[in-house]
């Protein structure tokens, strides 16, 4: 049995938009490094309630955005659950959750975005989003973590960026740095995320109390129909 095409192809049968296999034992924290492959997912958002973002977010926009986080939640549990009938150990990493992770409250157990890049979905942007060929930045991001070994794909190693800084002119928080990613770059040389954070609780508390914003997915022209 060719176990990667059969839970990639369960995991888009159930709605992912991409799905990549990334090798991470060298990346994970100490306690997770048996688990060193990161099956990776991108669940595409609704172009029309991206579309709708304009000087801040939208009722629909935040619903949106639970609802995906939920679905995902949900995919990768499926993904587990095959993973463990086959024998192997699996383990989901949240859709969204941050924990407070040496003392930055912004972090999740392990990021998404690195285990997207070494899957081969994408690259890091300037708005320190994953940002995919094919849907930009619009979308959410799912992760399990196995000690299932596969033949892994090809890991994203630069930034398509370039000379862009749509995302860095649209941010009001003035959170974002205009950096290019590279692998192993901080996080912090990318983004203030408690300028970002305290913006949104700030301005936005009336739309999904000040947990969403947005401006800086909106705002990119990856994967809209027309590269501005
Ligand atoms: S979510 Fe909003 S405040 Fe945060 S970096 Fe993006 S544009 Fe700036
Ligand atoms: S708006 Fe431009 S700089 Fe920002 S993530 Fe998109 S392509 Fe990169």
């Amino acid at each position: 049995m060719n176990y990667k095409e059969e839970l990639k192809d369960m995991l888009i049968e159930l709605g992912a938009s991409k799905v990549g296999f990334g090798y991470l034992e060298d990346v994970l924290p100490a306690k997770y490094k048996h688990l060193k492959t990161g099956v990776s997912l991108a669940f595409r958002l609704s172009d029309e309630i991206i579309n709708e973002i304009d000087n801040e977010p939208t009722h629909s926009y935040f619903h949106h955005y639970r609802t995906v986080n939920f679905r995902i939640d949900q995919i990768i549990l499926s993904g587990i659950s095959k993973l463990q009938n086959w024998g192997f150990l699996a383990m989901p990493v949240p859709a969204s959750q941050s924990v407070n992770v040496n003392g930055s409250k912004y972090q999740g157990i392990f990021q998404h975005r690195t285990a997207a890049t070494r899957a081969g979905l994408g690259w890091i942007g300037k708005n320190a989003c994953l940002v995919t060929d094919e849907f930009g930045p619009r979308i959410r991001l799912g992760t399990i973590l196995t000690n299932m070994e596969v033949s892994y794909d090809s890991p994203i190693t630069s930034s398509k960026c370039g000379n862009c800084n749509k995302c860095v002119e649209a941010c009001p928080a003035v959170a974002l740095k205009g950096n290019i990613w590279y692998p192993g770059i901080r996080r912090e040389e990318l983004v203030d995320p408690q300028a970002c954070s305290q913006h949104m609780s700030s301005h936005y508390k009336h739309i999904g109390r000040g947990a969403v914003c947005g401006l800086c997915i909106k705002s990119c022209p990856r994967g809209t129909k027309i590269i501005r």
